[in-house]
């Protein structure tokens, strides 16, 4: 109390019966609680204007900043939300850094010391892992530790035992005209050829067999040569094939003549496809000269390749230990094959002459054999019941562990990756071409990585180098993995960079998905070409700038046309003028490669480069260098080139304007994507001053967001129930031909349908592939 109020009180009457209830108490004057309440106004308002904007600060970017994977936290100063601290710029190095350790690094010397390595000794599928753990350990040793061998067990043959002659039967007895060695020559020059544990002359996947029949020449043993056969009213069935290779891959040879009854297959190499360089064009042939070793043999796989690749037990699952597996019938061969040289087959064509119509008869491409100046007068036959043949053929099949060398360099992002990859295994000792020239590339490659992560550099995406075993039977331990791997793949594989045979010639010979186009093209302008004809040449300056499409017969053929990953293949290849490839022979050898192939052993170094450069550009731009573009005149280009197909269909008049509507739909979405790409590209090019920092943040979301539309892509063109009849080939755009193998068929249901006049069909392709270009479009708006 107050003083003076006490004071009051104590004055005034003790309060009585009388007092009123109520009566004016004098206290101090009223004061405001609060005294500065203009302030305390001023407060309220703001911090509930601080409220609502953050609010507004907090939502609004919620709702308008690209954020993808991360959160809004990201957009907070010091968040810090880029996969590494130098994001959009190379961490640890610089691109320009990194670029200049992959054009110094490779070295023809090292790639031939490690193609004399891989070359030394057999290294068939299975056979092999003292090679697949010299790898990990060289790898190992080039500073990428995570490197592991993983193992499949898959279904193969290895050869035990064969024979081919000719024979005469007269009425008492049959008498051996011609019979032959099976073997190619020991050349001195050749230190492989003699080795004493040297691999026999076989087919993979062949039939055993011992058949005794008249035999047929079938031309190439395409789908077509054959049909030409069965309208000049030539018999088959009951008969041996004797085909040439070339064209078509060797299995889908063997696979129509079984179709057609025939009992065996008896596959050469005519000097045909040498060209120019010929012994009757006066060349030497190995070792004295470039011209072909007449006792060559080609080996090589008779899996039925554009059914399925991969263990022909276990298509479209991997073949671990203990799992199911189907019988393999409906993938490889029943009748027996064997493979010969033009040596051998000179005999037994000439046995031909005089008997039923000549190749010459025939349409084009039936012309050119060149056996002629050694009596050869390309009959077909059928030779005379009482000239046979006798083939047989005993391989052991086995279920037996393959290895493939998988090795790791973790990036700043981890799902989204990038994969090189070689195969290992060859059929012969040497295969200094097939595959070992890849291999001692790859080799490069990892050493000119590891050289940059000992420089202290740390990728922004992830690195995967295989060593795949198997390839040469079909494309097994590729296809086992990618199998295996495939949920991780799918989420993660932006793409898949194949060298089978990295030099056996001067001609670059990429084949693409067109996403990965622009990358070759920029890559093989910053690579010397080895040609130096004009001073400064670069390999594109040499290269008339074709990329094939995808088909099949190496191991990118699981990546794009199953797992639907972007893919490439490039290497050096024999050019017109150069000399023979003995493919699949002992002569590809290193002591071939040396003298004949790459004697500078630069052919391999500039194919190190081409690679390596290739993936350090996919794996450091902060946005993927992927063109959708590109894919969009693709997509144009090919259905332009199957349309004439269509005529094949009863009545004609197939409809392709919904196809050219949604082609050209994809082609507008695409280059509205790559240009808002490119843009976002260009602006993290700037540098931005710190007060943007949230701008960084937006340009790095909006780049994950890009990133995934371009890994998604080439995925939307799956169709999971598959091909017609091949349902493990998912792709609606890329196949292997059905009854090519190798080379790429475009749109290849709808070319199928056309090639069976099955218009319901056709109707059927047409309605899935617009289904899939629509989903392509929407991936990219
Ligand atoms: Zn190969």
């Amino acid at each position: 109390m107050f003083p003076e109020m006490r004071e009051k009180y104590t004055t005034t009457m003790a309060p009585s019966e009388s007092t009123p209830l109520l009566r004016v108490v004098d206290v101090a004057p009223q004061r405001h609680r609060y005294p500065h309440h203009k302030l305390r106004r001023f407060c309220t308002f703001s911090l509930g204007m601080l409220l609502i904007t953050s609010l507004i600060l907090f939502l609004l970017p919620s709702a308008v900043f690209p954020r993808e994977h991360g959160s809004i936290w990201s957009y907070f100063p010091g968040a810090h939300p880029f996969p590494h601290k130098s994001w959009p710029h190379g961490y640890g190095l610089s691109y320009e850094e990194l670029q200049a350790i992959l054009q110094t690094t490779p070295s023809a010397e090292k790639a031939r010391e490690w193609s004399s390595y891989y070359t030394a000794g057999p290294h068939l599928a299975g056979k092999n892992l003292s090679q697949a753990i010299w790898t990990q350990e060289r790898w190992q040793e080039f500073g990428v530790e995570e490197t592991s061998i993983v193992a499949y067990d898959v279904y193969l043959n290895y050869p035990l035992d064969h024979r081919l002659a000719l024979l005469k039967k007269t009425k008492d007895k049959t008498e051996i005209t011609f019979e032959a060695s099976l073997e190619e020559d020991v050349l001195d020059e050749d230190h492989t050829s003699g080795l004493p544990d040297r691999v026999p002359t076989f087919h993979g996947y062949s039939a055993s067999g011992n058949v005794t029949a008249s035999f047929v020449y079938v031309n190439y043993g395409s789908y077509d040569d054959y049909q030409d056969l069965i309208n000049a009213n030539v018999s088959l069935a009951g008969k041996i094939a004797i085909a040439k290779y070339g064209h078509i891959f060797r299995g889908l040879k063997v696979m129509r003549a079984q179709e057609l009854g025939m009992v065996g297959v008896i596959l050469y190499d005519d000097p045909q496809q040498d060209g120019e360089i010929t012994e009757d064009n006066g060349y030497k042939a190995y070792p004295d000269g470039p011209a072909r070793n007449p006792s060559a043999v080609q080996r090589g796989s008779t899996l039925f390749l554009s059914i399925a690749p991969g263990d022909p037990t276990t298509p479209g699952w991997p073949s671990k230990p203990g799992c199911d597996r189907v019988d393999p019938r409906n993938l490889i061969p029943s009748i027996p094959s064997i493979p010969i040289s033009y040596k051998e087959a000179i005999p037994l064509l000439k046995a031909l002459n005089g008997y039923g119509p000549k190749a010459s008869d025939f349409g084009k491409s039936w012309q050119g054999g060149k056996l002629g100046s050694k009596g050869v007068e390309y009959n077909i036959g059928p030779s005379p019941n009482d000239v046979v043949i006798n083939l047989y053929n005993e391989q052991k099949y086995t279920t037996t562990p393959l290895w493939n060398v998988i090795g790791v360099i973790k990036g700043a992002i981890p799902d989204e990756v990038v994969i090189l990859g070689n195969h290992r295994d060859a059929w012969i000792a040497g295969g200094a071409g097939d595959p070992n020239s890849g291999s001692a590339v790859l080799n490069e490659v990892v050493r000119s990585f590891g050289k940059a992560l000992k420089a202290g550099w740390k990728p922004l995406r992830t690195i995967v180098f295989a060593s795949w075993d198997g390839e040469e039977y079909g494309l097994l331990g590729s296809t086992e993995w990618v199998e295996d791997q495939l949920p991780w793949l799918s989420k993660a594989n932006v793409a898949y960079l194949n060298v089978d045979v990295a030099a056996s010639g001067t001609v670059l010979g990429p084949k693409a998905s067109p996403l990965l186009n622009n990358v070759i093209y920029e890559v093989t302008g910053l690579v010397q070409s080895p040609n130096q004809t004009v001073k400064g040449q670069t390999v594109r300056d040499v290269w008339n700038g074709h990329i094939g499409t995808m088909g099949s017969g190496s191991d990118f053929t699981a990546f794009q046309d199953f797992a639907g990953v972007a893919s490439f293949d490039l290497g050096f290849s024999r050019g017109p003028t150069d000399p023979v490839y003995h493919y699949h022979s002992n002569y590809d050898s290193f002591d071939w490669m040396d003298r004949f192939g790459d004697p500078g052993w630069l052919y391999h170094e500039a194919c190190t480069k081409l690679w390596s450069l290739a993936a350090a550009k996919l794996v450091e731009t902060p946005v993927l260098s992927l063109s959708a573009s590109d894919y969009g005149v693709g997509l144009g280009q090919y259905l332009k080139n199957i349309k004439p197909g269509a005529e094949h269909l009863p009545g004609g008049g197939f409809d392709f304007g919904s196809l050219d509507g949604a082609i050209a739909e994809f082609q507008a979405a695409a280059k509205q994507f790559d240009a808002y790409a490119a843009d976002l590209a260009s602006q993290l090019d700037e540098d931005l001053p710190w007060y943007l920092w949230w701008k960084k943040v937006k340009l790095y979301f909006q780049a994950r967001v890009v990133n995934d539309k371009y890994k998604a892509l080439e995925r939307a063109f799956l169709y999971e129930p598959g091909l017609d009849g091949r349902s493990w080939f998912k792709h609606v755009v890329f196949a292997p031909g059905l009854w090519t193998g190798y080379s790429g068929a475009t749109y290849p249901g709808l070319v199928e349908s056309f090639d069976a006049g099955d218009w319901e069909n056709a109707q059927k392709w047409r309605s899935i592939i617009i289904e899939r270009l629509e989903a392509a479009t929407k991936v990219l708006q």
